[in-house]
């Protein structure tokens, strides 16, 4: 029996966790997609060839993924049944759908009812799906990755999804391939072959740097590195590149598991009581609730900056500073330099300038907001 046990401890120890700082030994990462059927809009036709590349890819690399629907785009073009068609082809591979609202509604500045009923009506066409295939719909994607404008609507909308069975999806490698993959999508429309080119080299090596910027992050707010959660977006650039994206995580040492077995690290129990207009990243959310301020991210890279609209972005937010909005913390409180001016509650582009996060010196800095053609 002693004997037994110690095998397993043993195991546990190669193939686990606890591996030594200097050393990451087992890093692991769960892929998410978001924003299904694709983005942007396509014809029926050429949805289905952008899933058809996409899926063979994650399937000959034998990545798990689950993959977030936002069902208003079923309707496009009075399309319902050949649009769904693609999610059946999701499913057809063996991924699991989750639930990133109907109309991909930012938590920020939309009231918590309505943006409850956004969920809701999500769930129509997809659980239908999945029950087809003996699942139900159990993970929740927030758009943009706002999860409310303060602690008290984001702690009620969290008993709301735990009521309906969900879990929350985070995120924790959150990066803005979203805006290389808009690119792309025009430079391929263009026929614009050298600009395609430029995006998809740069893209790899983008992803890799978010990798190691959130790997360090979180060993200096973990004391490890905590089973990744990847945010990429179904779209042409991921088509024609995601084979990029597993080979630089394979040669960065990392397995690919399922997002169920990455939510069994227990960091994802720990608080975070981040409330505010940008999406972050869950290891900037554990940090900042324990009272530091958030580290800046990677910004693009230098061929790609031309393309950051960081109005639409939040990237001027997420890579100008650290010091933020965002609050604090233990006390309770949230944070945010939110401002009222946040007009709308469209996922569109409202470039609602709010968030001023003042820095140390008393200036302020406009972090603008991220649109939620994001995540
Ligand atoms: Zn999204």
């Amino acid at each position: 029996m002693k004997k037994i046990l110690l095998v397993i401890a043993f195991t546990g120890l190669v193939s686990g966790w606890a591996h030594t700082m200097d050393k990451p030994v087992d890093r692991v990462v769960a892929v998410t997609f978001d924003d299904l059927p694709s983005v942007p809009s396509y014809s029926v036709v050429a949805l289905r060839e952008v899933t058809k590349k996409l899926l063979q890819s994650i399937t000959s690399n034998q990545v798990p993924v689950v993959a977030f629907v936002n069902e208003q785009k079923l309707h496009e073009r009075g399309e319902l049944a050949e649009r769904t068609s693609i999610l059946k082809m999701w499913l057809d591979a063996g991924i699991e759908l989750g639930n990133h609202t109907y109309s991909h509604s930012r938590f920020y500045n939309t009231p918590l009812e309505k943006f409850e009923e956004d969920v809701i009506r999500g769930e129509e066409v997809t659980k239908q799906l999945l029950a087809q295939k003996g699942l139900l719909l159990r993970y929740f994607r927030h758009p943009t990755l706002n999860t409310g404008p303060n602690l008290e609507s984001k702690r009620a909308f969290e008993k709301f999804l735990a009521a309906r069975g969900y879990a929350v999806a985070p995120v924790t490698v959150d990066n803005s391939e979203w805006i290389l993959a808009r690119v792309y999508a025009e430079a391929r429309a263009k026929g614009d072959r050298a600009l395609m080119k430029r995006v998809s080299d740069s893209y790899a090596p983008y992803l890799e740097e978010m990798f190691a910027f959130y790997e360090k992050l979180s060993a200096d707010v973990l004391g490890y590195e905590v089973r990744q959660v990847l945010l990429v977006h179904a779209n042409a650039l991921n088509a024609d590149h995601f084979d990029d994206v597993v080979k630089m995580l394979r040669r960065r040492g990392y397995r690919f598991i399922s997002l169920e077995e990455a939510l069994k690290d227990p960091a994802y129990s720990l608080p975070d009581e981040y409330t505010g207009p940008v999406g972050i990243s869950w290891l900037q959310r554990w940090m900042i609730t324990k009272g530091s301020e958030m580290r800046p991210e990677p910004s693009l890279p230098e061929t790609m900056k031309e393309f950051d609209n960081t109005s639409a972005s939040g990237s001027a937010f997420k890579t100008n500073t650290g010091k933020t909005n965002t609050g604090k913390t233990n006390t309770g409180k949230t944070n945010t330099g939110k401002t009222n001016t946040d007009k709308t509650n469209t996922d569109k582009t409202n470039t609602d300038k709010t968030k001023t996060g003042k820095t140390k010196t008393g200036k302020t800095k406009t972090g603008k907001t991220k649109t939620g053609q994001k995540n």
